[in-house]
């Protein structure tokens, strides 16, 4: 199986693991839809392959807006939280620029959206109450599904999206991307790690297939 196919699976998986609970999030809502999206390479390149070059074009237009530049990854992360070093702090722009992908309030590329936009789930109407609501079971599946869509793509990068789609195989622009890491521990609190040992076989079995 491609990585390409392993990835539509760990999608695929996500919404199984996610459906079911009463989020208001849903196709058609696009509160959180900013140019502040996060992904990875391999992410980048299943869009890339989907989409059409006017779309790709457009894209450049939104270069010139402040966006969220991710400084680390979700593994880093874990990987420095086993060490006596700092995490390096984020800086999320406020933007009222909305994603290029959406059209007429929907989102164009739905089925191979990236996983940050799957895991804004919320239990509240963002809409209404302007911030999102979401438990910890939901938060810890949510990092595990993060960590093994980077882990798919060890050797590739993460960054912004449109970075990455826009620039993506230039090596001169490599300064706005960080590299991908390999996990040396999952993010799941101790109360939910009998309960997640099913999705993690789960995971494994897909990065194996
Ligand atoms: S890719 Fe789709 S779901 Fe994600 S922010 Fe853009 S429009 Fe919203």
């Amino acid at each position: 199986m491609s990585r390409i196919q392993k990835l539509q699976k760990i999608y695929d998986l996500h919404q199984k693991w996610t459906e079911g609970s009463s989020f208001f999030c849903k196709k058609g809502c696009d509160k959180c839809c900013t140019i502040n999206i996060a992904a990875t390479s391999l992410e980048a390149e299943l869009i890339m392959n989907k989409i059409g070059q006017t779309l790709k074009k457009k894209l450049e237009n939104y270069l010139e807006h402040e966006r969220f530049m991710p400084k680390t990854t979700i593994n880093a992360i874990a990987n420095i939280s086993m060490t006596d070093l700092d995490i390096p702090e984020e800086y999320i722009p406020f933007t009222e620029v909305k994603c290029p992908f959406l059209f007429e309030n929907e989102c164009m590329i739905y089925d191979i959206r990236p996983l940050a936009c799957r895991v804004q789930l919320s239990f509240a109407d963002c809409s209404k109450t302007e911030i999102s609501e979401i438990d910890e079971r939901t938060m810890s599946i949510n990092n595990i599904f993060q960590q093994y869509t980077e882990l798919l793509d060890y050797d590739g990068l993460s960054g912004n999206i449109i970075d990455l789609i826009v620039h993506g195989a230039n090596p001169l622009f490599t300064s706005k991307f960080i590299e991908n890491q390999t996990p040396r521990a999952l993010m799941v609190p101790p109360e939910f790690q009998d309960e997640l040992k099913e999705l993690i076989q789960e995971l494994n079995s897909i990065i194996r297939s």
